[in-house]
């Protein structure tokens, strides 16, 4: 008589331990949070799984427990190459830390609970296949897609419940004589899950964000090892988290509707289930409308845009957070000097129905941030951005670090701060007019000057200006003195007198002047500090030309 065990054996001959001797190998850990993120390599990196990793980690590492990341690449077919490194290498940039994974020289584990990568623990996943088919709880199916379409259309047209249960799975109730022989003359099957197949039963778990959760039961005999031999996600969570001792698995919202199967399962081989916590999905307004964040539609799906783009990281972090949690912007303000990583979360306050992203405080967040580090720091870190995204703006700022900075920094910190940066991109168009050969690319947009400035009325006023040009005034005797100078050529120099009649204009408008004169530009930061920073000899050329 053939066994369930005679079954086991044949499919899975070479695996000899147990579940249990995997468990001491891989013993419990002495940290009280252990999570993970487990991203599938298969293209750019999504901002919803930096997103979730970013919580994971978050809340692993303010209660000094384990982060560590597991490559998901069982979709053999999904693959691309580099996603790996680019994974690993947004989240080193963006200073979240992971202390175990492919992270060593290589690609190589770091840690004492891998393989980190899914394709290279086959032969963990057999070990609890080999278990499940033991105990009956699974079986070798060999369905072909025809036959479950037509179960599908079969139960449809019955108005029945569709899924591959129950009667309705053609290998559920062979005797283990039959699947034997079926095994012998096909290699080629799947192995599913005996899941108990009553339609109505219900479950109800706790999910850390959500609270109680009722749903129904799974009762779908699902596939748990695939036809090329690797696990679906199903068996593979299983597996890996209950090896690696992950205690709180936080992800997506799409895996919410999985747990009563997860719950299965997990029941299945005795073994304990870790909490929960599924994070709703990213959206978007779109015509007043929210819909999910596009992979394919919307620059922002893809982690890289923000620092292309020029965001800072702590900005982009701070900006998440505050998506994370409603009260962070305020905690921010009150401690501006603390770094996100002085900020702890808590998941019982994330919003479970959606999280909003929103291009607009994205900016302000990050303008924010630019706007409250030191000048020293804005260039450190404009810098090592330009020199990855703007070559050309970075051989610019290296000229003379010391002038770059005193050009960054006008009106910073000051009552006045126009808080004029809102990425790295705007260092750009803020810093070319300093430099005398960018100054003349910008001839070409220059903006006209005020009709009543005429060129004669122009340079009577510059040969006098220049003469008298002094840097090292107060600015309101440096104002004092353009309205002195202003008012000898027919410039007014307030309102009223203007109104009396008889003026060319106003003081204003040889502001303007020099401003376009100096800088090609009609909005430039203070007008003296720049002059101060481009220095008299630079000034008066400037406008002797
Ligand atoms: N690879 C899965 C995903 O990217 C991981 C889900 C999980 O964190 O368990 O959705």
């Amino acid at each position: 008589m053939t066994t369930r065990t005679d079954i086991a054996n044949m499919i899975f001959p070479n695996v000899t331990e147990t579940i249990a001797d995997l468990q001491s190998k891989y013993p419990a850990r002495s940290e009280s949070v252990v999570t993970r993120v487990a991203p599938s390599p298969t293209g750019f990196m999504h901002l919803g799984n930096f997103y979730s990793g970013l919580i994971a980690n978050k809340f692993a590492t303010q209660d000094n427990g384990i982060f560590f990341i597991r490559i998901e690449d069982t979709d053999q077919k999904r693959l691309t190459e580099w996603a790996v490194d680019l994974i690993l290498k947004i989240f080193g940039q963006y200073d979240l830390k992971i202390s175990e994974g492919p992270i060593g020289q290589n690609g190589s584990d770091i840690g004492n609970y891998g393989p980190y990568t899914q394709s290279q623990r086959k032969d963990l996943y057999e070990v609890f296949v080999k278990h499940l088919i033991q105990q009956g709880l699974a079986y070798p199916c060999w369905m072909s897609e025809s036959e479950i379409e037509s179960t599908r259309e079969q139960q449809m047209k019955l108005k029945i419940t569709p899924g591959i249960y129950g009667n309705y799975s053609l290998w559920r109730n062979k005797t283990p004589e039959e699947i034997a022989s079926k095994i012998q003359e096909n290699p080629n099957f799947v192995i599913r899950f005996r899941s108990h197949w009553d339609i109505t039963k219900r479950v109800v778990f706790e999910d850390m964000s959500r609270g109680k959760v009722s749903m129904i039961d799974n009762y779908n005999d699902i596939v748990v090892i695939k036809s090329d031999g690797l696990p679906t996600y199903h068996l593979a969570h299983i597996a890996d988290d209950t090896l690696m001792r992950t205690t709180h698995v936080i992800r997506g919202e799409e895996w919410l509707t999985s747990v009563p199967l997860h719950l299965q399962l997990f029941g299945a081989f005795d073994l304990p289930a870790p909490k929960y916590c599924h994070i709703a999905p990213l959206l978007k307004t779109e015509d007043g409308n929210k819909r999910k964040l596009s992979k394919r539609k919307d620059p922002e799906a893809n982690m890289e845009y923000f620092a292309q783009s020029g965001f800072a990281r702590q900005g982009v972090i701070e900006y998440l957070l505050t998506i994370i949690d409603s009260s962070f912007e305020d905690r921010q303000k009150s401690n501006p000097d603390k770094n996100y990583h002085d900020y702890k979360i808590n998941l019982e306050k994330l919003n479970t129905s959606w999280a909003l992203v929103d291009p607009i405080k994205l900016q302000s967040v990050n303008n924010n941030y630019l706007s409250r580090i030191s000048t020293e720091d804005l260039y450190n870190q404009s810098l090592e951005w330009a020199q990855e995204y703007r070559p050309s703006l970075a051989e610019i700022m290296l000229r003379d670090p010391e002038y770059t900075k005193a050009a960054l920094g006008i009106e910073r910190h000051t009552e006045k701060d126009p808080k004029r940066f809102t990425t790295y991109q705007d260092i750009e168009t803020q810093l070319m007019f300093f430099f005398d050969d960018q100054r003349e690319n910008l001839q070409a947009t220059k903006p006209a000057l005020p009709e009543n400035l005429t060129s004669e009325i122009v340079s009577k006023f510059v040969a006098e200006y220049t003469q008298n040009i002094n840097l090292t005034m107060t600015p309101e005797d440096w104002f004092a003195q353009l309205k002195e100078i202003g008012k000898k050529h027919g410039f007014a120099t307030n309102n009223a007198e203007f109104k009396e009649g008889g003026y060319i204009g106003k003081t204003g408008d040889l502001a303007m002047f020099l401003r376009i004169q100096l800088c090609c530009a009609s909005r430039t930061p203070d007008l003296y500090s720049v002059m101060k920073i481009l220095g008299k000899e630079r000034v008066i050329t400037r406008l002797n030309k």
